[in-house]
């Protein structure tokens, strides 16, 4: 995936640190190297990456490090911060008009996804209550008002499109047209689809601002495809000057790109990610969080996504019950087994592991998962005595022996589960207390 590369290297590096008792001035130059290196080879742009590497390091030298941390996860929490920063901090969504129609203008380079954007965003805007109107403005390409046309289809939206002979070749009005008739017919929404060519050149930009001007959109959002790499920079840029934009949206994150458009737009034009794309499907769409993208790339695990899969599937009593374990701290490795045995209701276990903080390692594990984790996990908490379960603290190296051998499992395997189980405990900990999540294991900063 997308960056699946950047992300190794990057734990990688966090795991020399592993080793280090405190972090030398000397240790952060050499991780800040690493870090520099790895960002550059996914084609992060380089201004993007000198202030972030910048700021990481400063960071890392202050006092403000947080003496309670080893010095790897000193690190990755720094880390994790910046990059949340970079990827433009909070999630934004979008604006609706307090006078319906909300008007969504779409602009981009021709291929960067649009036209099957357009089809996703009406997809979901109907799923979350609306009623979208699709606009074919980009007269340019020759099937794009019949490819939109197909995408409303299937998105069950329809499509308003110039007639023969009223307004054809003539973009601007027929974006303006598009608004007029969801005023009429009382849609609540407008998607405005635009026309994009293979470069930046002067007479696109200018056409699409003046349909920015003719329908005045409370959202205008830049389609980017996060394989287009260095490019990204001018064509944000060339974009923001021509036509300027509220929100960015990245497609193709499915593919094998090294992810630094995504990583350099938001921070070069101080425009928010809005929405991610991951596939040619019209479901292959969601809004986008910086900070889950942020504990994706680190391999944080996927925390928020597995409590919202959690709370779906959990009954609300139990729910807040562990809520509540979580919240003051009462959280046992009992209640983790019995977590673990509901999780298999879950359907797809497997996914719900992967989203584990340190699954990432684990990877090939999972791909030969089966129900033996659970059973494995089981053995080794029951092989604790009432005390260990409750106090994990007590777990020194004779108990952990003791109960690797009474489980049939090794040391590790014990070691693993226990440090799974404390991130897991923190970092639900704060969600439960209504924060922001951390990275796991380091609490609150
Ligand atoms: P437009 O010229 O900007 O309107 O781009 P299109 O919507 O026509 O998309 C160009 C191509 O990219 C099409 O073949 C789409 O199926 C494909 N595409 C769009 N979004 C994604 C995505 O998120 N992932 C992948 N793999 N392909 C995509």
């Amino acid at each position: 995936a997308t960056f699946s590369s950047l992300s190794d290297r990057l734990t990688a590096t966090f795991k020399n640190l592993r080793t280090k008792g405190k972090l030398t001035p000397a240790d952060v130059d050499g991780t800040v190297r690493e870090i520099r290196r790895a960002l550059l080879d996914a084609d992060v742009a380089l201004e993007v990456v000198k202030d972030f590497t910048g700021k990481v390091r400063e960071r890392a030298l202050s006092d403000e490090v947080n003496k309670a941390l080893n010095p790897a996860q000193q690190v990755v929490q720094i880390v994790n911060e910046e990059l949340v920063g970079i990827l433009g901090g909070q999630q934004r969504r979008l604006e609706f008009a307090k006078k319906p129609p909300t008007v969504i203008m779409l602009a981009g380079l021709q291929g960067a996804g649009k036209t099957t954007l357009a089809g996703k965003l009406a997809k979901w805007l109907k799923k979350e209550g609306h009623t979208p109107l699709l606009v074919a403005s980009d007269l340019q390409r020759p099937n794009a008002v019949t490819q939109l046309q197909v995408v409303g289809e299937q998105a069950g939206v329809p499509v308003f499109a110039p007639e023969p002979g009223n307004g054809v070749g003539n973009p601007v009005k027929v974006a303006k047209d598009g608004v007029k008739e969801a005023e009429r017919k009382q849609y609540d929404t407008v998607i405005v689809d635009t026309a994009g060519r293979l470069g930046i050149d002067a007479e696109l930009m200018k056409q699409a601002s003046d349909i920015r001007k003719a329908v005045d959109p409370d959202e205008v959002l830049f389609v980017i495809d996060a394989m287009i790499g260095q490019d990204a920079v001018t064509t944000a840029r060339a974009f923001q000057e021509g036509v300027d934009f509220t929100g960015v949206v990245l497609t193709k994150l499915d593919g094998d790109a090294r992810g630094g458009a995504a990583l350099s737009v938001a921070s070069i034009t101080g425009r928010p990610i809005m929405f991610a794309s991951t596939g040619e499907g019209l479901d292959d769409f969601e809004p986008f969080h910086p900070d889950r993208m942020a504990s994706r790339i680190l391999d944080l695990g996927d925390i928020l996504t597995l409590i919202e899969q959690a709370q779906e599937a959990f009954d609300e009593e139990e729910a807040k019950k562990v809520a509540e374990k979580f919240a003051t701290d009462t959280f046992t490795l009992d209640d983790f087994l019995k977590q673990m045995q509901q999780l298999r209701n879950m359907g797809s276990l497997k996914g719900m592991l992967g989203m584990l903080p340190g699954a990432r390692g684990m990877r090939e594990a999972l791909d030969n998962f089966d129900e033996r984790e659970i059973v494995r996990t089981e053995a080794i908490i029951q092989s604790m005595t009432l005390a260990e379960r409750t106090t994990p603290k007590l777990l020194n190296g004779s108990r952990r022996l003791r109960i690797a051998k009474g489980s049939g499992t090794t040391v590790t395997d014990v070691n693993q589960l226990v440090l799974r189980f404390e991130q897991a405990a923190k970092m639900m900990k704060t969600v439960a207390k209504g924060g922001t999540p951390q990275v796991p294991g380091m609490g609150p900063i």
